[in-house]
Parts: C-alpha cells; sequence; structure tokens
C-alpha cells in the first residue's frame, strides 16, 4: 500500500480577492503535493472559499449583490489564479456547497446531541473586521491591533461550545506531538496559551447573521463561520457529516491530514477550536499543522491603503509563471517572516534565473548541439543529491532545498568558465566537460519539478532528446 499524504491550506475568505499571502500558501502546498506525488504517495491536496458570514454579507450588500453571487464571483478569482500558477490541487472547496453545508448540518448536531453544544449566552468584545470576540488583552490601546478599530460590546443568545472540555485533552496531544505544531516556536506559544490562559467555551452560532449556516434544531441561529469553515478539511474529502466516519468512502481514506499550512494569525484557532471539535466528533486530528510567517514588502506590511499589495497575478505577468513560484518560495524561511518587494525579485531573476538556469541551460545546450556530441544522460543519477534534497523537504526547507539545487548548478558554471569548452577543438575534450555538466543540469531540474514544473519538464526533454539543441531562452532578462 503506498503511503497516504493528505496537504490542505485553508479556505480563503472570500472578503479579498488573491494576494501574495494567499499564494504562499498554496504554492508551498503545491510543492509539498507535487513533491509527495513524485515519491510515489498517493496525495490529495485541498484548497477552496470559505463565504459566509456578517463580513461578506455587507461587503456583497455594499456593492448591490446576492452574497452568493459575490462569492460566486470572488470564488473564481481564487480559481483562476491557482489555475494560471499551475497549482494541481485535487479538489476546490466552497463553503456554499450544498453538500457542505448539509454535512456541517449533521455535525453540529450530533455534537449538540453530545451535549457539547449548548444554549447560553455571551458578552464580550467584537470585532467585525476579525469576525471575532476579542480578549482584552488582545488589544492594543483598546483597539483591535489589526483593524484600528474599537470593537463593539455585544451581547447575544448564542449557541457555545464546550471548548473548555477538551482542554487538558488537547494540550496532552499537542505536548507529545500527536497534534505536531511546526515549527517549534508556534508549538510552545500554544503550550504557553493553553498554560496560561486556558480555553474558554466559544460561541458556535450568531443571531443576527443571515448569511450563514442555520443551526438544524433552531433556525433563527448561523453556525458561527470558523465551525463551518473548519469542517471544510473533512468535506473536501466527500464528508458526508455523519460519525463514525465510514473509511473507503471517496477521498475519506486520506483523512486525517498529514499536514495543514496556514499563516500564523489563524493558529490558534486551528490549535484549539478545530481539534476540540474533531475531539467531539469522534475523529482522528491532524496529524502536523505548520505555519509560515507574513511577507513585508520593502519592510512596511502590505495594505490597500499603501497601496502596495501583490496579486498573484501581477507577478506572472511580469516573471512568467515558473520564475513567480521560484521567487515565492525562495523569498524567505519557510516558518519566519520574510520581506520581498519588486526591487528585490527584480534582482533575484536575473541573478537565479536568467544569469544562474537560463544561461547555463543555453550555454551547455549550445556546446552539445554545435558539436553533435551524443551524450548519454540519466535522471535521477545523483543520489547524494537527492539525500539531502529530501532531508530539507521533509523539513519544509524549501529555500535551502533550492540553495542547495543552486549551488550545483553553480558547480557547472564554474567548470564551463574555468575549462572554456568553447575554445577547445576536440570534440572528446569538449564531450569530457560537457557531459557531467549536462548530467548535473539534469539531476537538479529533475528536484526542481515541485518548484517549477513547467521549466523543469522542459529542460529534461531538450536533455533527453535524441539530438540536444539550444532552445528558446528560458528566462529573458528584465
Ligand atoms: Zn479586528
Amino acid at each position: 500500500m503506498p503511503k497516504k499524504f493528505y496537504i490542505t491550506t485553508p479556505v480563503y475568505y472570500v472578503n479579498d480577492a488573491p494576494h501574495i499571502g494567499h499564494t504562499y500558501t498554496t504554492v508551498a502546498a503545491d510543492v509539498l503535493a507535487r513533491w509527495h506525488r513524485s515519491i510515489g504517495e498517493e496525495t490529495f491536496f485541498l484548497t477552496g472559499t470559505d463565504e459566509h458570514g456578517a463580513k461578506i454579507e455587507e461587503k456583497a450588500r455594499g456593492l448591490k449583490l446576492e452574497p452568493k453571487k459575490y462569492a460566486d464571483e470572488i470564488a473564481e478569482k481564487f480559481k483562476e489564479a491557482w489555475r494560471q500558477l499551475n497549482i494541481s490541487n485535487d479538489n476546490f472547496l466552497r463553503t456554499t456547497d450544498p453538500a457542505h453545508i448539509k454535512a456541517v448540518e449533521k455535525a453540529l448536531q450530533s455534537m449538540y446531541d453530545k451535549g457539547d453544544v449548548y444554549l447560553g449566552k455571551y458578552q464580550g468584545l467584537y470585532c467585525r473586521g476579525c469576525e471575532q470576540y476579542k480578549n482584552e488583552r488582545d488589544l492594543a490601546d483598546g483597539l483591535c491591533p489589526d483593524h484600528k478599530v474599537a470593537p463593539e460590546k455585544m451581547s447575544e443568545e448564542c449557541y457555545n461550545f464546550k471548548l473548555s472540555k477538551y482542554q487538558d485533552e488537547l494540550l496532552k496531544l499537542i505536548k507529545k506531538d500527536k497534534l505536531k505544531i511546526l515549527p517549534l516556536n508556534r508549538k510552545n506559544e500554544i503550550v504557553s496559551f493553553f498554560e496560561t490562559e486556558g480555553l474558554e467555551d466559544v460561541s458556535f452560532s450568531r443571531k443576527n447573521v443571515g448569511w450563514g449556516i442555520p443551526i438544524p434544531w433552531d433556525k433563527s441561529h448561523t453556525v458561527y463561520v470558523w465551525a463551518d469553515a473548519f469542517l471544510n478539511y473533512l468535506t473536501g474529502l466527500g464528508w458526508d457529516g455523519t460519525t463514525p466516519l465510514t473509511r473507503g468512502a471517496g477521498g475519506l481514506d486520506f483523512w486525517p491530514p498529514t499536514v495543514q499550512l496556514m499563516s500564523k494569525d489563524i493558529l490558534r484557532v486551528h490549535a484549539t477550536i478545530w481539534p476540540a471539535m474533531l475531539l467531539s466528533l469522534d475523529l482522528p486530528l491532524p496529524q502536523a499543522i505548520f505555519v509560515h510567517g507574513y511577507f513585508q514588502i520593502n519592510g512596511q506590511k502590505m495594505s490597500k491603503s499603501l497601496g502596495n499589495v501583490i496579486a498573484p497575478g501581477d507577478l506572472i505577468k511580469k516573471y512568467g509563471v515558473d520564475a513567480s513560484r521560484y521567487l515565492i518560495m525562495s523569498a524567505a524561511v519557510f516558518g519566519h517572516d520574510g520581506d520581498i518587494g519588486w526591487g528585490k525579485f527584480d534582482e533575484k531573476y536575473n541573478a537565479d534565473l536568467a544569469n544562474g538556469l537560463g544561461n547555463l541551460v543555453a550555454r551547455a545546450s549550445s556546446l552539445i548541439g554545435k558539436n553533435r556530441l551524443e551524450l548519454r544522460l540519466k535522471i535521477d543519477s545523483d543520489k547524494k543529491l537527492i539525500k539531502k534534497y529530501k532531508e530539507l523537504m521533509e523539513d519544509y526547507k524549501f529555500n535551502e532545498a533550492l540553495k542547495l539545487l543552486w549551488r550545483k548548478l553553480k558547480e557547472s558554471d564554474e567548470t564551463l568558465s574555468e575549462t572554456k569548452p568553447w575554445k577547445l577543438e576536440d570534440k572528446r575534450e569538449i564531450k569530457n566537460i560537457i557531459e557531467p555538466v549536462a548530467q548535473n543540469i539534469l539531476n537538479v531540474v529533475n528536484l526542481l519539478k515541485p518548484f517549477m514544473p513547467s521549466v523543469s519538464e522542459k529542460i529534461i526533454q531538450q536533455f533527453t532528446a535524441k539530438k540536444i539543441v539550444k532552445g528558446e531562452a528560458l528566462f529573458p532578462r528584465i
């Protein structure tokens, strides 16, 4: 039986069109999915959109659209962006899909029947931007640090989820890495949150939000957006909301997720409410959560008001698909914050792609073509390189994996610069130099496939063809 690999991105909230933050998570998930497929694992890669809630209702009203119509438009933008970026997701789940809605109703009903959801009252400070009640200590000078507005005092009848009931069990599971939180500093952060603040019951329904899934036993409430959204990780595999999970039904063999990727702002809910829901539903927890950092744009927070938002379409237009994927994945240590900007992207594009990979491929193929050399090349011949690469990929060290590959390319570059085979006459001598160079290129691009699928495939075809000739420039200089 092949190993199974199930990877998810969050469902992205449709209050905004896709930007580089969503793109980072999604390309990283795609790199992992492609890599796990390439080593023979049965892989399922899920992404999608989160479409309910007061904020979406408000936004749609502002545009004089039905919420569903508005959500349709934004969901399409996400789908289009991922198509353009060559994202290989196996499903795209929308939380307005009828099957998802039915499953959420069933799941909530079974949590209610179990006594884990009860009618209560909630009082608190509510930030509309976050769609979350805020603790006093989360505020900065009384304002939501993300939205810079004072949250409103609200009190309402709601159904609460007994999150507190699962505190001890969850903390144990997280400490023992049964639910692994990566990188380690994020795990420590969560453990300390459990130990110092603890888990309080959370509101699982809203009375004044029409744009949501009705609570099945009390239609005057709708399901709180988080509770609705989390279940996508199950419904995206075809789960119908009934527990215990019946295996063998479609994609459910993939449960639980091997790893769930996300940015740090949604870690806390993913390390508390989400796994507690699974415990309540008697379902296995995800094996791991991996949290990546944020990108700043030239030292500043990315924001619409600063006009510095980078959309995936802008990147593709300037650099092309594969180069965009490379630039994003090499921009920061995965798991840490990074700083990007057009100037930095241009520089890296020219150095690593135009002058680096592109130039080396052109020099080597042109020499081989001109001298009509017949080479015997093999894919996968550098076992040492494969081993090192594999270790880095398993540790989510994407930028280091890329650096490793670029060091290998540099070796070949230096070989050519030192030996200057274009000045030689003797074909045998030229071949002795160029054959290992071509072999090295082939080894590298084969491992580069998860990051740059099209360009890698193109180079592999070029170097495994009967007659190797110089092709078009892969990365025209900017
Ligand atoms: Zn806020």
